[in-house]
């Protein structure tokens, strides 16, 4: 029985080889990597339009934020779970595109977020963007931009790694060579400017306080958050 599904499975892939990456059911060549289902099946949080919600009181009282939401739950085991290892760790940036043209046509209704100059992602620590190829936020990014007719930018915030920790403490933390260190380039102007920094998942808030905080020397500028999901 095991093996006639086998030999099932593997004729619709010779003649439909995509796959959904929610449900891996086959779906037609050009649906999408999404089935209507699974769409259909997405935890939306539907609050990009209010104010205190759970988003933005992850980052209450630590620091300041015009702004924040997120597009779906992200629960243990869930699809979106599923969805985000596949753009993490799969190497399929398509699912960025489709979140980003999607959330990003809400936030463009939004008056909350109609007012956005610059889109930034939360840089990945270089020696991840060396051994993943790319930051899995970079078409999420690209996409919200360009539906709020906002500029696009990786070269504004940057990581950095530790280099000159020492302490036999650090070398024996597993985290040793992984500290990301967020750094602002200090030619651009931001002065005025209401920046939306953009990550996958928020759970504690911890990288994105660090983001945003990496801004404070510029007085002058406004900063929102959207991420694909928020840890549910
Ligand atoms: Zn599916």
């Amino acid at each position: 029985m095991i093996k006639a599904v086998k030999i099932i499975n593997d004729l619709e892939n010779l003649f439909f080889p995509t796959t959904c990456l929610g449900c891996t059911k086959i779906i037609p060549p050009h649906a999408g990597s999404i089935c209507v289902s699974c769409r259909h099946e997405l935890p939306l949080t539907q609050y990009i339009n209010e104010n205190d919600n759970p988003t933005e009181k992850i980052l209450y009282g630590r620091v300041k934020i015009e702004n924040g939401a997120s597009f779906l739950r992200y629960y243990k085991k869930g699809i979106v779970q599923q969805l985000i290892h596949h753009l993490k760790y799969k190497g399929h940036e398509e699912i960025g595109i489709f979140f980003g043209k999607w959330m990003g046509k809400e936030l463009a209704a939004s008056k909350r977020f109609n007012d956005i100059d610059l889109v930034i992602p939360v840089p990945l620590h270089p020696k991840k963007l060396k051994s993943r190829g790319y930051n899995q936020v970079s078409k999420f990014g690209e996409e919200i931009a360009k539906a709020l007719g906002a500029t696009y930018s990786e070269e504004i915030l940057i990581n950095t790694s530790y280099s000159k920790s020492q302490t036999l403490k650090d070398r024996l933390s597993r985290n040793f060579g992984k500290k990301s260190n967020y750094i602002v380039t200090t030619e651009t102007n931001l002065n005025e400017k209401h920046i939306l920094i953009v990550d996958d998942v928020i759970t504690t808030g911890a990288t994105m306080e660090r983001c945003i905080k990496a801004f404070s020397k510029n007085k002058n500028i406004k900063i929102s958050i959207a991420t694909i999901a928020i840890t549910a």
